[in-house]
């Protein structure tokens, strides 16, 4: 019922307090923020917190007369065998992802000891939908209706880097892929969409998904895929802003992205290879809109060394004349 509802956010509220707490008094932790490029007004604005061993979460929670049971309901502990609660994030910084209303509503956590699960997100709860949410987006929401961009990228890391670099435009996913689940939040503001990924193979797989997607649904938008296993957050620490800018701007449109990405992945000299790929092209271009479609034909005609004629347009200037 609602009171289980509120409960859990009463234990999401305290805990986040006490994780920022933690991160005060861990100089281990904070060095560790530091060494990363990130600064105390950064720490400050995003809530950046730590959780050092779970005996101490338990603790807290005892303590704070919160009852486990409400905190396993808020995705912060859980119940192993024998029902022994134990805490989800263990030595770990911790991100507190927001709802659009401003509540922390589950965390991302990173090792510090180099825990072989680099990041822990919080489970799905009833507050918590991570295929809906993106993290950063309270803090971005004003950028992005001013500005009319939105830069989704992979991590916590490159958002808050992002930001501090002045682009404040930057949300990301929460360790998933961008899906139709997240349309309605990329619409608001109707922003251009800049797709900011890694340019390693995961990266660009995830970039042409979701670019076939945002273009699917009408987005305007691009994508960049930082080079040399460097994301956006290893190049603003490097104090390499300006070489991000310039990325930015970069940005390749979404539909040439596609159909390039599409179509090279194909042996073009093969016919039958070549084959698949003006399939792949057609079917990709099937999915936009009529006058988007026919836009790009010649485009994607040219990609593969084929006649445009081969797509097939509807729209013929010579048919509308003649009705
Ligand atoms: P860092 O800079 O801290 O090393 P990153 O953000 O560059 O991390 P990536 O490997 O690029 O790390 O992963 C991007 C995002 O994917 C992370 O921010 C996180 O949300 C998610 N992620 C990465 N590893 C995991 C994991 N083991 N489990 C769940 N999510 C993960
Ligand atoms: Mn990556
Ligand atoms: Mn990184
Ligand atoms: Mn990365």
């Amino acid at each position: 019922g609602s009171s289980d509802y509120s409960d859990a956010k009463r234990v999401l509220e305290a805990i986040q307090t006490w994780y920022v707490k933690n991160l005060e008094n861990n100089p281990v932790a904070k060095q560790y923020l530091l060494d990363r490029g990130i600064a105390q007004s950064s720490i400050e604005r995003f809530g950046i917190g730590y959780v050092p061993d779970g005996n101490s979460v338990i603790n807290f929670l005892n303590s704070a007369l919160l009852p486990l049971p409400k905190a396993v309901d808020a995705g912060i502990i859980a119940q192993g065998e024998g029902g022994r609660y134990y805490a989800r994030l263990v030595e770990r910084i911790t991100f507190p992802i927001f709802s659009t209303s401003g509540a922390a509503v589950g965390f991302g956590g990173r090792t510090i000891t180099n825990h072989p699960a680099k990041y822990i997100n919080s489970p799905q709860t009833k507050l918590f939908n991570k295929s809906r949410l993106l993290y950063g987006y309270d803090l971005a929401k004003e950028s992005i209706y001013k500005n009319k961009k939105l830069i989704v990228c992979e991590g916590y890391l490159d958002v808050v880097m992002f930001h501090q670099a002045g682009f404040t435009e930057a949300v990301a996913t929460l360790g998933t892929a961008l899906t139709t689940e997240h349309l309605p939040l990329l619409r608001k503001g109707d922003p251009k969409i800049i797709l900011a990924y890694d340019g390693d193979k995961a990266g660009v797989a995830a970039a042409l998904k979701a670019a076939q997607m945002l273009s699917a649904s009408g987005f305007d938008g691009g994508v960049v895929l930082f080079p040399d296993g460097q994301d956006p957050a290893d190049l603003i620490a490097k104090g390499q802003s300006e070489a991000v800018a310039k990325l930015l701007r970069e940005a390749k449109p979404l539909i040439p992205f596609v159909l390039e990405k599409t179509i090279y992945a194909y042996d073009l000299n093969d016919p039958r290879a070549k084959e698949a790929a003006f399939g792949a092209a057609k079917q990709f271009l099937g999915g936009l809109s009529q006058i988007i479609k026919d836009a790009y034909i010649p485009m994607a005609a040219t990609l593969l060394g084929v006649s445009p004629a081969l797509f097939g347009s509807q729209t013929q200037p010579s048919r509308a004349r003649e009705s």
